[in-house]
């Protein structure tokens, strides 16, 4: 669990998701490109000390007025899909020339409700996101809009900014917002105050919100954030909402401490919590007593420590990992099917490409995608 328990602690997050919404980014059609560029200032000096992963709304808006479709785009899903396809190019330009003013490269990623639901295709969601951090690259993601239909979509960047943080194992989201937070009741209502500090998104917290948006351009109400919010403080994520509209709303927030954090209400750490609840493994892995001892000092377990393998699963799939003498030790999800495991067990890597024909994945089961028992 994070430390986070005030906005200006934020600034200890070692991966960082800042979420920047269409009313913030596109005004009267066009990208507003200063506030962009003071923005990737502020997103350049945080890469000094954490990853950080953008989650850009505005292609929607940004196609529309370039399509002249009615109600910013938002008239019907084949015209929000249409406005995607040609927003998303314009909203990838101003990200890449934005973040590449401060030599930060800028990673497109679109991605879809099943991509982060499904466990293969999280799998591979978090792979990326965790080889773009790696290789030095600000990953810039937003729903894939054009292909997603309206039951398989998320709809608001808000969840899926928490779901990304969940697959990057994030420590904290920032959602920059057009309001200054959650307030008590309706903003426009005289007396309205802004809650600093949320332990916990009761049902007494969910009734604060109104489900739109004040700008009319997104579609991400305080509703949708607070979604976003009880998602991440079950995932021992902290999540914030603070007033975007500022010149440099980073240093605006948290230098004056005003907004609304969510404080993370879970010490599982994200891809753990992730993990919790899952079905029965498909199948079990028995490793050796090197990769049990290992395992207690929290590495991964690769296949070279593997000494049998029962079932019959897919990539993805929930497994048990069993120690020398059948005890449980945990379990994770399985990088490989269970044929690729039966091939490569007790393989070291130079061993494992050769057998696959492919390069080897970096463990059998990722630390990340693992808990012990
Ligand atoms: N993905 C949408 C876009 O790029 C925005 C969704 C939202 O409003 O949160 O326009």
């Amino acid at each position: 669990m994070t430390n986070i328990t005030s906005l200006p602690d934020l600034r200890q997050a070692r991966r960082l998701v800042v979420k920047v919404g269409s009313a913030l980014l596109v005004e009267g059609g066009k990208a507003r490109s200063e506030w962009v560029a003071a923005l990737a200032a502020e997103i350049a000096g945080l890469r000094q000390d954490a990853d950080v992963i953008v989650v850009s709304s505005g292609a929607i808006a940004l196609g529309a007025a370039k399509l002249g479709l009615p109600k910013g785009g938002r008239g019907s899903l084949a015209d929000a899909q249409a406005a995607a396809s040609v927003g998303q190019v314009e909203l990838a330009r101003l990200w890449s020339e934005a973040l590449g003013r401060h030599d930060l490269t800028a990673a497109q990623m679109l991605v879809t409700l099943d991509d982060l639901e499904d466990r293969r295709r999280y799998l591979n969601a978090s792979a990326t996101l965790a080889r773009l951090l790696d290789a030095g690259a600000v990953p810039v993601v937003n729903e894939n809009d054009s292909v997603a239909t309206e039951e398989i979509r998320f709809g608001d960047n808000d969840r899926l900014a928490a779901r990304v943080a969940q697959a990057a194992g994030a420590d904290a989201v920032l959602l920059l917002s057009d309001v200054d937070g959650l307030y008590d009741r309706d903003p426009r209502e005289s007396g309205a105050t802004l809650v600093e500090r949320v332990e916990g998104v009761t049902p007494e917290i969910i009734a604060m919100a109104t489900a739109e948006s004040a700008s009319g351009l997104g579609s991400g109400g305080m509703l949708a954030k607070l979604q976003a919010a009880r998602i991440a403080e079950r995932a021992g994520i902290a999540l914030a909402i603070v007033n975007g509209t500022h010149a440099s709303p980073i240093a605006h927030a948290l230098g004056r401490n005003l907004g609304t954090l969510f404080v993370a209400q879970s010490d599982t750490s994200a891809r753990k919590a992730w993990l919790g609840g899952r079905l029965a493994p498909s199948g079990v892995l028995t490793v050796d007593s090197g990769c049990m001892a290992a395992l207690d000092r929290g590495a991964s377990v690769l296949a070279a420590g593997v000494t049998g393998i029962e079932g019959d699963f897919k990539r993805g799939d929930l497994v048990a990992i069993h120690g020398p003498t059948g005890e449980r030790l945990g379990q994770g999800l399985v990088e490989y099917n269970s044929a690729e495991c039966r091939a490569i067990l007790g393989l070291r890597e130079d061993q494992q490409a050769r057998k696959l024909g492919y390069a080897p994945r970096a463990a059998v089961i990722h630390r990340d995608h693992m808990v012990r028992t």
